[in-house]
């Protein structure tokens, strides 16, 4: 592990970042918020998490800047709409190629801001290209007329329009910051709607790169707008102006949106937390499950919504499993560097590594055992924590009950399958699982008994999440709504049905007697329900 001092990590790490953002990189972007002017304003710092040093000032919009940002969306969105897709399309296509050409500058500035691993960084960025590739060539499809058979066969002809919902606002967190804004966007752009984003205030810039590509990659000025600043005095206004709101956090705060959302009769889609198991059955493939533990519980330093953070392991692997897991787990790299060797960044902020301690000391006094980590590690940075697993965890603790987010996992043994599946269902939220077994049929048994949005079965998480012709979202607590596939793009249109109906009309027939009708009808309903094609 690494012993070097946190005093000339901190001189290594800024000498790193003045090498490589180009100057004047940070203070475009801030130039890129949404701002009204003439106005006195406050500012807030964004801090580099692995140093706790200021990276740049930022301004605390206000709801005077939303409103502007909104009415700015509004008048952009009209002409975007009726923009061709394919013009829609190349922009995004270019989005793709510009952030793959360039991810050497997102992969700095998003490890800057959130102090996540390299490796992490990456994640977000392909995940960002596969977003645009995805929806980019399927938008056209998506947004095309498509016919519905009609009330009376022959007769009427029906067809289903898809419209630009308007102004779709998100409300993104620090965690991806990148992908839970750009990823989201791009089909809400692409569907010919504009946007206005309120990032978090921690981790406000990667958003804005992602904005400032995209303008050179041709989308017109006005049609992402963002503001920065506090959720709790920006949300009320965005909710208000936007005709779609699309959040991705805590589960507290989502319920407070979707409050708002109902109020103003818009439709919203949460994603939220996530308490996730996973499932090591006694035949699985040992090196792959734990090699995908570490991944699934330790990614983004365990800062990821479908993150697990319950492990169950079969009486017959429970040892072997947890042996392997214990020396690797302690002999993940930790620390600031730029490079992909190491396996677990910085806590975002000193919030985040207390809530993650309170858990451990919880847990530990109620009499649950650290079997690797358990300590925070100022000697690399003020928030690093070491990758901890936990046993003898109980339903008292709060680390059993809720999210920590944080790169904490509590193992658990089970003997029989039903007993794991009851556990692992026993959580007010749904988001994530991740099942690994040699036996796959029985692994898809499994699969469809686990009441979360997505199931991986011999992976963690990313083989779900990157399946982004799929829908991702959550049950129970975890959410509303879904992200990715047809779904996550249909979300940010309206859909329309334009009917015609031909020569007789749908109900009594002008000099044709009621009766006469019911008759006809009646038979001809009987007969529908037996004629393939038109039933
Ligand atoms: P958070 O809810 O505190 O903040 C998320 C966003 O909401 C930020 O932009 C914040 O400024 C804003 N916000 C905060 N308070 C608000 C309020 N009262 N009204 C309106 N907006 C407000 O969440 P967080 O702690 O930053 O993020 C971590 C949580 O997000 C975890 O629970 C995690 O599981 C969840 N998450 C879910 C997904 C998913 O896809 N399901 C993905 C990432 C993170």
């Amino acid at each position: 592990m690494n012993t070097q001092p946190a005093q000339s990590i901190a001189a290594n790490f800024q000498q790193l970042w003045t090498q490589t953002m180009r100057p004047g990189l940070l203070n475009n972007l801030v130039d890129l918020i949404t701002r009204a002017s003439g106005r006195e304003r406050t500012n807030f710092a964004v801090r580099a998490p692995a140093v706790d040093e200021p990276i740049v000032e930022v301004p605390a919009c206000t709801q005077e800047d939303v409103i502007l940002a909104l009415n700015r969306a509004r008048k952009a969105q009209q002409e975007w709409a009726e923009s061709p897709v394919r013009e829609r399309k190349q922009i995004v296509l270019r989005l793709h190629d510009l952030i793959l050409q360039r991810q050497e500058t997102m992969l700095d500035l998003l490890q800057m801001e959130t102090g996540k691993a390299r490796r992490d960084a990456l994640e977000e960025v392909l995940d960002v290209a596969q977003a645009c590739r995805h929806y980019a060539f399927r938008a056209e499809s998506y947004l095309q007329p498509k016919w519905r058979k009609g009330a009376l066969p022959l007769l009427t002809r029906t067809w289903e329009l898809r419209h630009p919902i308007g102004v779709v606002g998100f409300i993104s967190p620090w965690n991806y910051p990148l992908t839970l804004t750009l990823s989201d966007a791009i089909p809400a752009m692409l569907a010919g709607n504009a946007v206005v984003v309120k990032p978090d205030s921690q981790a406000p810039l990667a958003a804005l790169l992602g904005l400032q590509w995209l303008r050179e990659a041709g989308l017109p000025g006005d049609v992402l707008q963002v503001v920065t600043g506090p959720g709790a005095d920006l949300a009320k206004p965005l909710i208000a102006g936007v005709d779609y709101i699309c959040f991705t956090g805590s589960t507290t705060t989502g319920r407070s949106i979707a409050r708002q959302a109902g109020e103003n009769l818009i439709g919203c889609s949460l994603e939220l937390g996530g308490k996730n198991p996973m499932l090591v059955l006694h035949d699985a493939d040992i090196d792959r499950a734990v090699h995908g533990a570490l991944r699934g519980c330790f990614a983004n330093a365990g800062q990821l919504c479908i993150s697990c953070e319950r492990l169950f392991l079969q009486d017959p692997v429970y040892d072997r499993f947890l042996h392997q897991f214990i020396k690797r787990t302690s002999n993940l790299k930790i620390g600031p560097e730029k490079n992909f060797d190491v396996g677990m960044g910085s806590l975002i902020s000193r919030g985040q590594l207390d809530k993650v301690d309170a858990h451990v000391r919880d847990a530990v006094r109620k009499g649950a055992v650290i079997l690797a980590g358990g300590r925070a590690r100022p000697d690399l940075g003020p928030f690093f924590y070491e990758p901890t697993i936990l046993a003898r965890v109980t339903q008292e603790m709060r680390v059993w009950q809720e999210e920590t987010f944080g790169p904490v996992v509590s193992v658990c043994p089970f003997g029989d399958i039903e007993e794991a599946l009851r556990m692992a269902n026993d959580s007010p939220f749904g988001l994530n699982a991740s099942i690994w077994t040699r036996d796959v049929r029985q692994g898809q048994r499994l699969a469809v008994r686990m009441r979360c949005g997505t199931v991986n079965i011999n992976g963690a998480y990313a083989a779900a999440w990157g399946s982004v012709d799929a829908p991702m979202g959550g049950m129970k607590a975890s959410g509303i709504g879904r992200r990715h596939g047809v779904e996550g793009f249909a979300r940010f249109t309206e859909s329309q049905t334009i009917a015609q109906q031909n020569l007789i009309p749908v109900g009594p027939w002008p000099f044709v007697k009621a009766g006469f009708y019911a008759r006809v009808m009646t038979a001809a309903l009987r007969l529908l329900r037996h004629i393939p094609g038109l039933r």
